[in-house]
């Protein structure tokens, strides 16, 4: 019988209960006795839920209090000198320094680096190893919450992050490698994998995603070493979890290593499905990822099944288990109580619950149950209903993509020439000072957002108090002398969302919510359908704001990059057309607001580089229509008007050619950090447009004085010319308090100041 095995589950529950719990703790207003006590609550919570909607064997040690890659280090002593004595003395602070940091009872801990997982919006721990680094077990997680499961009646596969994945995703703080670690590694896995199978596992699942990386020799022999010894240790059996991609040039590898089971992604690469059956050993069971774990609609169930029983008339119904592309982690977890939805809309989706009702359906429908034909039929009919929907396709929208000509795409004067139209109209001073966009979101502005959405505020007195925030952001800007003003963004929540409530083709979910990081979460909107712009969304805010100064007020705008980036997407076209859309939406605010008088309009795009496709040959193909998309929004403009963008991240050097591609005018990104080196990548290539590299670090509360920001602009002056140069912070202000947000300004103006004047 084909089985229903999942991969990972959501941990941060359907009300975020995960967030609430350790926030608690963190505040001091709850023990780690009821923190661990309402982990547990959640974990038997989700494997009651998902053995009750169809799974026959469900993950367990998936779970964590913050991160899951942290959680491996943790266990397997992984831990810098550092947060030592704290984690012997009180192990979840210890935990949670390496997480966070800690600044308590004297101590002054920083925090683990963060860095994205793959391509999702997940971010996880970077582990410190370093060469002579020994491992040992500390503690016993994975063995206790699968005697959990047990206990609770659950059928339950421990999870672990695989050693050379581990490995892989690890940095060593001495320049060593880590791949030279697995040695010393290996045994203590082999260690766990025993008591894993002493407390019964039969099974125990250890993910690899690295394999659908591009990978060196060192790496694929390092996986042949790995796996020839673990699958000796006498443990449970071995499933291998490959997702995120094709495996590729790399199949051979993963076939041939001697492991009892074999999961593949085959939403993200249903083509590999034939070369991973001629691959695969004989005695070697095959995991089916054929759920998007990475997308919230509705599987075509016809499809998947086709799908399926061509694996299964290959290698038989035994030896096949559905599952997920990957883990559940990036979805929400209930479709079904978003009733704010349309109903039809709520019926396309599928969330982690869901989707595990519908590899229930699948496995029956292999395996011959006549009880899955009545839920195939349903599925057939919404699958239809979506294809066929008013609501999703507007031959309006897909007339105006397909219209765009190749001029559309390009500003009609080339930059040298432009930028001193632009000079003559805006007359600015050298070494322009600006800001990126939002001020401080204060308590006070919250609280408004709240009462106005709960209904206690009406909406004149909601916009009376917003104008009134905005007339006192202007007139501060004015008096600290910055030259090109911003409205301050305080009527914006987030900004994807903002747009995203003002866009058709967006919905926007109560409770989808997506951990991105600790207790971080994200409610990213869905982009169900053509995507257009009903009418001006930032007009009135802009406009306002310019009547309230002489000086140039710039238009603020999220890219069509980030709108799509930071979404659920479409699957039922390429991520390049609904971007294209997205633009043209865009493209129709750049243009009312040049219409209104906005001489200056920002398009951030902080969500770029991110959009990077995990393998280097496709990044090409992504950097062509993630570009064409930003001049599509951009290039309509007139001479005369000045187009920047911002991007809150220094690494350039890979993309540095699309960027300069995009043509903005000016561009601020994020350099205080690494106090100008990053500025490299515009060096080296020569960058023709103007730059802010920033010189106000906005993600710490620190205030910079005037000296330390004079030396990072001379710094930026060594290596780009003069009149290339602006003079702003890091990125948009929203997360601080006005006083040091005054007083850094204050200092960065005198530093712009200081410069035009020769000092
Ligand atoms: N304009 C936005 C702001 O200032 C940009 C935010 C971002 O780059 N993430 O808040
Ligand atoms: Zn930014």
């Amino acid at each position: 019988m084909t089985t229903v095995c999942n991969l990972g589950f959501p941990r941060i529950g359907l009300r975020r209960e995960l967030k609430k719990a350790v926030e608690a703790y963190w505040r001091g207003d709850a023990t780690a006795a009821q923190l661990h006590d309402q982990a547990r609550t959640l974990r038997l919570r989700h494997w009651q839920l998902q053995h009750a909607t169809g799974a026959d064997v469900v993950p367990c040690n998936d779970f964590s209090l913050y991160d899951h890659v942290l959680d491996t280090a943790v266990l397997f002593d992984a831990v810098p000198q550092r947060y030592r004595s704290l984690l012997e003395s009180d192990p979840l602070r210890g935990y949670f320094a390496m997480a966070r940091g800690d600044q308590r009872d004297g101590l002054d801990l920083p925090a683990l680096e963060m860095t994205k997982w793959f391509d999702t919006n997940y971010h996880y721990l970077v582990p410190e190893l370093e060469a002579r680094q020994s491992f040992r077990l500390r503690g016993d997680k994975p063995v206790a919450e699968f005697i959990e499961a047990r206990d609770a009646g659950a059928k339950a596969r421990p999870v672990l992050l695989g050693p050379v994945s581990f490995l892989l995703l690890s940095k060593c703080v001495d320049g060593s490698r880590p791949l030279e670690l697995l040695p010393a590694l290996l045994p203590v896995y082999a260690q766990l994998l025993v008591a894993l199978r002493r407390a019964g596992a039969e099974w125990v699942q250890l993910d690899e995603p690295c394999l659908v990386l591009d990978l060196d020799e060192d790496a694929a022999q390092a996986f042949q070493h790995a796996y020839a010894v673990l699958t000796k240790a006498g443990g449970p059996k071995l499933l291998l979890a490959t997702y995120f991609g094709p495996l590729g040039p790399r199949l051979p590898l993963a076939a041939s290593l001697p492991v009892d089971g074999l999961h593949v992604d085959l939403v993200r690469a249903p083509e590999q499905l034939d070369a991973v059956l001629d691959a695969l050993r004989v005695e070697c069971v095959l995991s089916l990822g054929v759920v998007d774990g990475r997308n919230i609609w509705r599987t075509d169930l016809d499809r998947a099944v086709t799908l399926v029983r061509s694996a299964a008339d290959r290698i038989g119904n035994d030896r096949l288990q559905v599952a997920p592309s990957c883990s559940l982690l990036h979805v929400p977890i209930d479709a079904s109580l978003e009733t704010g939805l349309a109903g039809e809309l709520r019926g396309w989706l599928a969330f982690a619950r869901e989707k595990i009702g519908e590899l229930r359906v699948m496995a029956d429908a292999v395996n011959g149950l006549a009880s899955a034909g009545a839920t195939l039929e349903l599925a057939r009919e919404r699958l239809q209903a979506r294809r066929g929907s008013r609501r999703v396709h507007r031959p309006e929208v897909a007339a105006r993509v397909a219209g765009v000509s190749p001029d559309e795409t390009r500003r009609a004067t080339p930059y040298a020439q432009r930028s001193r139209l632009q000079q003559d109209r805006l007359q600015l001073p050298p070494f322009p000072t600006t800001t990126i966009g939002s001020f401080p979101q204060t308590p006070e502005i919250r609280k408004a957002r709240a009462a106005f959405r709960a209904g206690r505020l009406d909406g004149a007195a909601y916009e009376a108090f917003l104008e009134a925030q905005t007339a006192r952001c202007v007139e501060a800007q004015e008096r600290l002398g910055i030259d090109v003003l911003v409205h301050g963004e305080f009527e914006r929540n987030d900004m994807v969302e903002y747009f995203g409530e003002q866009l058709e083709g967006f919905a926007f979910t109560r409770n989808g919510w997506v951990q991105s990081y600790g207790s971080r979460c994200v409610k990213p909107p869905i982009i169900y359908g053509d995507v257009s712009r009903p009418a001006p969304m930032t007009v009135r805010w802009s406009t306002h704001a310019q009547s309230l100064t002489r000086r140039p007020m710039k238009g603020m705008l999220t890219g069509p990059v980030t709108m799509l980036q930071w979404s659920f997407v479409r699957d039922d076209q390429p991520r390049a057309e609904t971007c294209r859309q997205i633009a043209i939406a865009l493209r129709d605010e750049v243009e009312d607001l040049e219409a209104a008088g906005i001489g200056i309009i920002q398009v951030d795009e902080p969500a770029l580089r991110e959009g990077l496709p995990l393998l280097r040959q496709d990044w090409g193909e992504y950097l062509g229509w993630a570009v064409e998309c930003f001049r599509i929004t951009t290039a309509s403009v007139g001479d005369c008007t000045q187009i920047h963008t911002h991007m809150c991240y220094s690494e350039f050097n890979d993309i540095i050619e699309a960027v300069a591609a995009m043509d903005a005018d000016v561009i601020s990104i994020e350099t205080s950090r690494s106090r100008m080196e990053l500025l490299d990548a515009f060096v080296r290539f020569r960058y023709p447009n103007a730059i802010g590299p920033g010189i106000y670090d906005i993600h710490s509360p620190r205030v910079p004085d005037r000296r330390e920001m004079s030396e990072l602009l001379r710094k930026a002056m060594s290596v780009i010319p003069a009149d290339q140069l602006w003079v702003n912070p890091d990125c948009g202000l929203k997360t601080r308090g006005w006083t040091e947000t005054m007083a850094a300004l204050e200092a960065m103006v005198a530093a712009a100041r200081a410069l035009r004047s020769g000092q």
